[in-house]
């Protein structure tokens, strides 16, 4: 009779809970989109069976995985690559464009600041 035998099940056993919670989680949503909408990638129309229907992925428009509604506004369905694409394509929205930083600092910049101190060492 082992201790460890019976602390590894019961690791066992909420691993188990926890891969069920997951998948229901998931294959909730998933199910639901794809029930919805065709097997089709919205971006390259690919078609999809159910054969490869494990490359078809379901992704969220609006970027937040918890924002299901049942009417599947915020899913679209997208191949695997159309959803890189469509994931690096918004980190970039994010880091580079869709911050109003930029353009706020664009705004709030004198123009003519430096050029003072410009023509000072020019001269
Ligand atoms: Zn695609
Ligand atoms: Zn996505």
């Amino acid at each position: 009779m082992s201790q460890n035998a019976g602390n590894t099940s019961k690791v066992d056993k909420l691993l188990a809970e926890q891969r069920d919670y997951i998948a229901k989680r998931e294959g909730g949503y998933r199910e639901r989109a794809l029930k919805l909408y065709p097997w089709v990638c919205g971006r390259c129309a690919r078609e999809f069976t159910r054969i490869n229907l494990r490359e078809l992925t379901v992704h969220h428009v609006d970027h937040d995985h918890d924002n299901n509604p049942a009417d599947g506004s915020n899913w679209e369905l997208l191949c695997v690559y159309c959803h890189d694409e469509e994931h690096s394509k918004f980190e970039d929205f994010v880091r580079y464009g869709g911050s109003s930083e930029k353009r706020r600092e664009a705004a709030t910049h004198n123009p003519f600041a430096g050029l003072k101190d410009a023509l000072e060492k020019n001269n």
